[in-house]
């Protein structure tokens, strides 16, 4: 996977997850708000289909004490609800809920005509019209409640589809960390590992690849060479031809050495334009031919500079409980004393 690659689907996963998580907020504000309504219309109606019987009674019975305020009470609930905006999918039940509740609120202003007729006349024909419409209006009620209870049922259920979605999004957030976690650990990895500039391993790897390479000459009564090279005069290409150059040079340099070495010895920069190679399983003598090919490739290149380039090679076999610190010095001293001898030689550590 390219790092554009991983970019890009980390930006459409971040995406996705802001929208959904708008989705499910604005589902969950909505939702809320249906169902605190619904809940006041299964109240309120319940209200008024229990106190519309009891008004009657009271009023057929005489106790005209407390009716006038049981009526303001179902006045205010049913005014109430006529303001609260029904919300269901389906228009059809929409549209029958307000229907019925506008039938409820007209014969509750008929029953309270009959109410005040009953009042100053208390006929036989007046009280059993009472009673027919507070059987009415009390079936009305009734059926807003029921209906209500039902269609609030059916909106619940639907809420449990919000469950599927908070999973979605908890696994998705789970996904982008870990694509995060693992992008940056590489990208950490491979920063710690190599070299900016060249792209071969920096002084960090190549000390790591030299302490392996200790253990297992130890270990299986191995040896191995350590070649130390550093770029001739390289002072005065920075200052001839810019500090820009000089790094293609570096960058050259690294190119050609890597074509001439084998896929088990390890090129590393160990800073500035100062490298090593370990080159496990080989002589000494072969060490020495192999880092003279290398020297050779070097000054025979044409680099992009237009200028000849030469390298200087010190070479350094391990020999056993000997420390990492010094095979280092003596690689280190060995190409010290090819600058010595005249520079772009090899030269062996005696
Ligand atoms: P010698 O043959 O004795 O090695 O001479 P030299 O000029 O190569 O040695 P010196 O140590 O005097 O100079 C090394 C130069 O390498 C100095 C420094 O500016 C340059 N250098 C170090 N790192 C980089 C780099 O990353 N890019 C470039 N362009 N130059 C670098
Ligand atoms: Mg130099
Ligand atoms: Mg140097």
């Amino acid at each position: 996977m390219t790092k554009n690659y991983i970019s890009s689907l980390l930006l459409s996963l971040s995406i996705f997850l802001l929208l959904l998580m708008g989705v499910l907020i604005y589902l969950t504000y909505s939702t809320n708000t249906v169902f605190r309504n619904d809940a006041y219309i299964i109240n309120a109606t319940g209200m008024i289909r229990g106190s519309i019987q009891r008004l009657s009674k009271f009023e057929l019975t005489g106790c005209t004490q407390v009716c006038d305020d049981i009526s303001d009470a179902i006045d205010f609930k049913i005014n109430d609800i006529l303001k609260i905006n029904y919300v269901d999918e389906h228009a059809h039940e929409a549209t029958q809920f307000s229907k019925q509740l506008k039938a409820l609120a007209e014969s509750w202003q008929q029953l309270k005509i009959l109410h005040g007729e009953y009042r100053s006349n208390p006929d036989e024909k007046t009280k059993n019209e009472i009673i027919a419409m507070s059987e009415y209006c009390w079936s009305l009620a009734d059926t807003l409640v029921m209906n209500a209870q039902i269609t609030t049922e059916g909106k619940l259920e639907r809420v449990k589809m919000f469950y599927p979605v908070s999973v979605l999004i908890v696994l998705g957030n789970i996904l982008s960390i870990f694509i995060i976690f693992t992008t940056v650990r590489k990208k950490l990895e491979h920063h710690a590992a190599i070299d900016a500039l060249t792209g071969i391993y920096n002084r960090y790897t190549f000390e790591q690849v030299l302490e392996n390479e200790i253990y297992r000459s130890l270990r299986f009564d191995r040896s191995f060479t350590i070649l130390y090279f550093d770029i001739d005069k390289f002072k005065n290409i920075n200052d001839s031809f810019g500090h820009h150059i000089g790094d293609t040079v570096l960058i050259e340099i690294t190119k050609l050495v890597r074509k001439s070495i084998r896929k088990i010895d390890t090129l590393s920069r160990i800073g500035g334009e100062e490298f090593s190679i370990i080159v496990p399983e080989i002589s000494k003598s072969d060490a020495y031919k192999m880092a003279d090919k290398i020297r050779s490739a070097v000054e025979n290149h044409h680099f992009t500079l237009g200028e000849k380039v030469t390298i200087s090679i010190g070479v350094a076999e391990y020999s056993k409980n000997m420390h990492k610190e010094e095979l280092i010095s003596q690689a280190d001293k060995a190409m010290y004393k090819a600058k010595q001898n005249g520079r772009n030689r090899v030269e062996l550590y005696d």
